[in-house]
């Protein structure tokens, strides 16, 4: 599986969490870190979000968070999907959203006030 690509900030509105694109309404400040056992790398600083992630994700609701990432996910892959490949991917969502949770370091921003505040830097 290759790693997941994640930009350094924010450009477009794709939800970091379950990967819909043209959705995400926040951001969320989250400390960076690596998960050497998968080899990934988090964004810098900032997290995108969409409305549902960011339900679940202020509410604490982090099994739903994880079903969701890891369906959006699997139904990305064009054919069939092997139980194996599946867990792996639920595996590897799960340690980056374990990190996410460890490593949050303040409340969600809306999207519009990020991209003013960081329009002109
Ligand atoms: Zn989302």
């Amino acid at each position: 599986m290759p790693p997941i690509a994640f930009k350094d900030k924010p450009e477009g509105p794709t939800c970091d969490f379950c990967v819909t694109p043209d959705a995400a309404h926040w951001v969320y400040p989250c400390r960076p870190f690596t998960l050497a056992g998968i080899g990934w790398k988090s964004p810098p600083r900032w997290w995108s979000a969409c409305d549902r992630c960011a339900e679940h994700i202020d509410s604490g609701q982090w099994r739903l968070l994880l079903n969701r990432a890891v369906e959006t996910a699997v139904s990305a892959i064009p054919g069939e999907v092997s139980t194996e490949l599946a867990q792996r991917i639920r595996h590897g969502t799960h340690a980056i959203q374990e990190g996410f949770y460890r490593n949050q370091d303040g409340p969600k921003l809306a999207w519009t006030a990020y991209e003013q505040s960081h329009a002109r830097s």
